[in-house]
């Protein structure tokens, strides 16, 4: 098991974000969680990294509690909710890569993950320069820079292009696929999820459904159900 998550709940002054959420996620699993904005998706990642400590509930990484050790850390890439950097903010795509190496790992690392990527020939540009796209392959050559097992990624394709999209999602697929990282993804985007993920939680502040992805996209009273829930929160909301 990599990560068990157990009645988490998570109290904001005022707003309930997360209310008894459980479930688990296996090596190898492909979980996409779908969630409209203030489903409380950043506020679970925040708990599961242990930047948010004030929560109710177990989370385990690995079979210890993330409270006890946070050693699970170093086997986590995170590429959070996209930054937005001025044009000419002085960091290139090569050093915002390097950032995310560990001391005691190797250098040529860099090289080989910025080629898997498809963004070896902008090491040297301004990550300001590039395009959403590009930003978004570098922050996620920065996640993966330490051969981490666990990929989790925040709503990673707010505010870009198609092309772009289609080839992040290659790319997913393939680091799932063919070196067997567990990917923890969230989304709005049901379609997308349902073409991904092998497992999939539908989150609105509860949890409605955990399980396998067939099992929910080849149930239409359940997508509608859950749909329309959604949608009942968001209008409310605005
Ligand atoms: P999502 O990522 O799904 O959009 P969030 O986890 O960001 O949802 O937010 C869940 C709820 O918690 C929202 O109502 C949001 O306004 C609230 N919230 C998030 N972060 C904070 C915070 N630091 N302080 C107070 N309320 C917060
Ligand atoms: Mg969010």
């Amino acid at each position: 098991m990599i990560a068990e998550i157990e009645n988490l709940t998570v109290e904001y002054p005022g707003v309930k974000a997360l209310e008894n959420v459980s479930f688990s996620v296996n090596q190898g699993d492909f979980l996409g969680i779908i969630g409209p904005n203030g489903a409380g998706k950043s506020t679970l990642f925040s708990c599961m990294l242990g930047l948010q400590k004030k929560y109710h509930g177990t989370i385990k990484f690995f079979g210890q509690d993330i409270k006890k050790s946070q050693n699970y850390l170093k086997e986590i890439g995170y590429v959070p909710q996209k930054p937005i950097f001025e044009k000419n903010f002085p960091v290139t795509v090569n050093d915002v890569v390097r950032m995310g190496l560990r001391k005691e790992s190797d250098e040529s690392k860099i090289d080989e993950i910025l080629q898997q990527l498809w963004i070896h020939e902008l090491r040297k540009r301004r990550i300001g320069e590039l395009s959403g796209g590009q930003q978004q392959r570098v922050f996620i050559a920065k996640a993966l820079v330490n051969n981490p097992k666990i990929l989790i990624l925040d709503e990673p394709v707010t505010g870009i292009d198609q092309q772009s999209i289609d080839l992040f999602y290659s790319i997913l697929t393939e680091l799932n696929s063919k070196q067997n990282i567990t990917i923890i993804w969230s989304s709005h985007d049901l379609d997308a999820v349902n073409q991904l993920a092998n497992h999939v939680a539908c989150l609105n502040r509860t949890l409605f459904f955990h399980g396998e992805s067939d099992d929910f996209f080849k149930n239409p009273e359940l997508v509608k159900q859950y749909s329309e829930s959604s949608m009942q929160e968001h209008m409310h909301h605005h």
